[in-house]
């Protein structure tokens, strides 16, 4: 490997990318973090259920992750990637391209590049997301806890998300909007205490004060405070298939270390793990960092031991041609009667 060569790319530095660096860097690893700068909760302006960051700004996470990292030398680049191509060659090694055209060579490669949330079209709606409207009950039911909550239906999962929210309001409603919703799940919303309201939602009404309610095709308005919207998670992960990992269920699938099927390539939180919260994304890019680390110190310790046996066979192919030329040296004297 060349002296540019980094040990580790991470590719993405949200709470993934950026946890897997400082291992990596307190590891002395080099290595570079690729940041296109749109970390998946940026339109929240508060992050919960982050051991002793709870409420902190999101931006204010990745910040002082930043500085973090900036006393073992690392600062994350701001550039998106737009491939990765494995090297030929015996080692293992890979050509990462940024946009623009530039290139690193990496020994490894650890995407942590997140997901895309596709909203349904519904005027309004991706004005209020993050805000007052919300993709999960932990990460900020307790701040709408009491409200008028509403749940616009937007997949199977929508009536389990419906009850869950329960735990936070004593007053919530289900908008069944395109789906249908089974009898027994009538039942069990009812006895649950939830009103359901029947038929298309046309918009999603507020004002500068925030969400005032949920238009129905008909022109009425259920009056809400918060509206709880599943998204369709789309993981943000051509870089790995790219690298030939195959997606199993929708997600390219990890070991618990962050490993892919493929040689060399790991990824961690939200493009892997869509249901990843912001610490269990920042776990997961810790873990992959170690079983990186270790991987590479097992190459390097493979390669001394190749090294030294060449040296040895060396050294012992050298003897014996030393002791072969002493040999015929003195059977040559001992001819010649010396
Ligand atoms: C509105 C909202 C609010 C949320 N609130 C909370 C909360 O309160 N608490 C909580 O725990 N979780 C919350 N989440 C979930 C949280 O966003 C994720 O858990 C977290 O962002 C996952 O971290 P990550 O590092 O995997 O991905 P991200 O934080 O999304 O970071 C990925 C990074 O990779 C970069 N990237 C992508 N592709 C490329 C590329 N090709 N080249 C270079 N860079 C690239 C992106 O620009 C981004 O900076 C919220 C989610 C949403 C949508």
């Amino acid at each position: 490997m060349n002296e540019n060569t980094h040990d580790v790319v991470i590719v993405g530095g949200g709470a993934a990318g950026l946890s897997a660096g400082l291992v990596l860097a307190r590891a002395r690893r080099r290595i570079a973090i690729l940041d296109g700068g749109a970390p998946r909760n940026a339109p929240a302006a508060h992050m919960h259920g982050f051991l002793s960051r709870d409420g902190m700004p999101p931006a204010a996470l990745l910040e002082a992750g930043r500085a973090e990292l900036a006393r073992y030398g690392v600062e994350p680049i701001a550039a998106r990637v737009d491939d990765i191509t494995r090297e030929d060659g015996p080692d293992l090694a890979f050509t990462v391209r940024l946009t623009g055209g530039a290139t690193l060579r990496t020994r490894r490669v650890l995407v942590a590049t997140g997901l895309r949330d596709d909203l349904p079209e519904l005027p309004g709606l991706r004005e209020r997301w993050g805000k007052d409207v919300l993709h999960c009950p932990y990460c900020h039911g307790y701040e709408v806890r009491d409200r008028p909550i509403g749940v616009l239906a937007t997949g199977p999962m929508a009536v389990h998300q419906t009850l869950l929210i329960r735990q936070w309001s004593p007053d919530v409603t289900l908008f069944s909007h395109d789906q249908e919703i089974s009898p027994d799940d009538r039942e069990r919303l009812a006895a649950h205490g939830i009103t359901l309201a029947e038929g298309q939602v046309k918009r999603i009404v507020a004002d500068e004060d925030g969400l005032q309610g949920v238009e129905m095709a008909d022109g009425s308005v259920v009056e809400r405070g918060a509206l709880l919207v599943q998204s369709t998670m789309i993981p943000n992960d051509a870089l790995l298939t790219g690298l030939g990992c195959a997606r199993e269920d929708g997600l390219v699938p990890t070991d618990g270390m962050g490993r892919t099927a493929v040689p060399g390539v790991s990824a961690a939180g939200n493009v892997v793990n869509a249901h990843a919260q912001v610490i269990m994304a920042a776990a997961e890019g810790s873990a992959a960092a170690m079983a990186l680390n270790a991987d590479l110190v097992e190459e390097d310790v493979q390669r001394a031991v190749d090294r030294d046996r060449v040296t040895a066979r060396r050294a012992a192919g050298f003897d014996a041609a030393v002791e072969a030329l002493i040999t015929e040296t003195v059977l040559g004297d001992r001819r010649h009667g010396l």
